[in-house]
């Protein structure tokens, strides 16, 4: 426990619970969770909105106290992971067995269970977000009892990007592959008149676009190219001469390894090293993702309103993500393009921009990522989402009198 104020990693949201639990066994968990009303689970606290907040006397638990655990099972090609665990040691301990995960986030320093829970992605035209990767769930309930959930259950749909509200995920099992190899090519100007995105999302293993909308078109394009595949052509842009951060003016030493050097998988898949402060720091982020198929009309969309963009951004990022089976996901059911913001660090500011792109996209069925800021409204959002209800009897079943509830997930299950 702390006594001090407890934020999230951006520092915009401060919970209204006064410590964190950090129980140091899983007994202690049960028992805690057994014996209060209401709880929620911080992972590494990288969402920028209260979806995380116990609300009222409810309990913060962290599960960071836990011991890590991480069992690779080389056999079966799985790894269990404990439901405090971040991506940076999971990766190190399973390229330690000459295994890999399909895909990673920009960043290696977020929490498994957290990512996963509110559909966290990477890039590429054929990756499902982070929660594809899982095969079955553990969690603990209401009563400090586990629950499993494995592929196969009829529950599994609701049970991996479940926003926290099932009860608290004390390990999750991890399908892998054989270990790869992957090099970073980093292009520079490419115009959005004229782009063939589709193309352009599938020369590579992993593929994001950043603009700052300050010009027409893309300042950087970044390919991640596994070796064990062609050698794409690029001939849109020009190769970069130095190397590049994807925020104008952050140093580049941040960043993983550029100029077509191989490397190991879980270090070139996140654009940001383990051991440096990823993206800006300072910063609020907002994400929508849409039907692939309109790529380029949001993008013309965004284009018309750059000028309102423009002052509060730090860097716009486009990326693709397959269609996944998670109900909550936004890229439930529909292979995806995701619009990513990186604002500054100033909410006032921020808001009303977050709310014109949200018109200027609203077209094209935008889902929000669920740990970004947004203003959707449930009503909207619930009409997103063809299974919600059914996530909506999950949570009935398994937490009938809402104890891993919070407000944010009132507000989206509508009521
Ligand atoms: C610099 C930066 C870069 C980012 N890059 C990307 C990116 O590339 N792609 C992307 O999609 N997103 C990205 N994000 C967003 C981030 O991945 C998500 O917000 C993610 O949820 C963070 O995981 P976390 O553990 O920090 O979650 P938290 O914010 O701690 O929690 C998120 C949710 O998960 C729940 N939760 C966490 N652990 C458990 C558990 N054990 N049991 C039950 N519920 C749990 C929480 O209650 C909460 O509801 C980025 C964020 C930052 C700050």
């Amino acid at each position: 426990m702390t006594g001090t104020a407890v934020t999230n990693w951006a520092g915009n949201i401060t919970y209204t619970a006064k410590e964190l639990h950090r129980p140091h066994s899983l007994d202690a968990l049960r028992t805690l969770v057994a014996d209060s009303a209401r709880v929620r689970v911080l992972g590494s606290g990288h969402s920028f909105n209260e979806i995380a907040e116990p609300g009222g006397e409810g309990v913060l638990l962290s599960l960071d106290a836990l011991p890590p655990l991480v069992e690779v099972d080389t056999a079966a090609r799985t790894v269990r992971v404990g439901g405090g665990v971040r991506y940076a040691e999971l990766a190190r301990q399973v390229h330690r067995h000459g295994l890999a995960l399909p895909n990673m986030a920009s960043l290696p320093h977020i929490s498994v269970a957290g990512s996963v829970a509110t559909g966290t992605h990477g890039s590429g035209v054929t990756n499902g977000s982070l929660a594809s990767a899982v095969r079955e769930v553990e969690l603990v309930t209401a009563d400090g009892s586990t629950v499993v959930i494995g592929r196969g259950d009829e529950r599994f749909g609701g049970a991996v990007t479940s926003l926290g509200a099932l009860g608290v995920v004390t390990s999750l099992t991890l399908g892998l592959e054989p270990g790869y190899e992957v090099e970073q090519h980093v292009f520079t100007e490419l115009p959005l008149a004229g782009l063939d995105y589709e193309t352009v999302a599938a020369t590579a293993y992993s593929v994001s676009l950043f603009t700052d909308w300050r010009a027409p078109g893309f300042r950087q394009v970044w390919l991640k190219r596994r070796t064990d595949q062609p050698l794409p052509d690029f001939p849109w842009a020009a190769p970069a001469t130095e190397k590049m951060h994807p925020v104008p003016g952050m140093p580049a030493v941040n960043c993983t390894e550029q100029f077509g050097v191989p490397g190991p998988w879980h270090e070139r898949l996140p654009h940001f090293r383990a051991e440096f402060t990823p993206s800006s720091g300072a910063e609020l982020q907002s994400e929508y993702l849409m039907p692939r198929r309109y790529a380029l009309d949001a993008l013309r969309a965004l284009e018309a309103i750059a000028s309102t963009v423009a002052p509060v951004l730090q860097t716009c990022e486009v990326r693709t993500v397959a269609a996944d089976e998670q109900w909550l996901s936004p890229s439930y059911g529909r292979d995806t393009v995701a619009v990513h913001f990186t604002w500054v660090e100033d909410t006032e500011a921020v808001l009303p921009v977050v709310r014109r792109v949200e018109e200027a996209l609203d077209a094209f069925e935008p889902r929000p990522h669920w740990g970004k800021v947004f203003t959707t409204p449930a009503q909207e959002l619930g009409g997103r989402y063809p299974r919600l209800a059914g996530f909506r009897e999950l949570a009935r079943a398994l937490d009938p009198a809402g104890k891993f509830t919070n407000a944010f997930v009132r507000e989206v299950l509508g009521g």
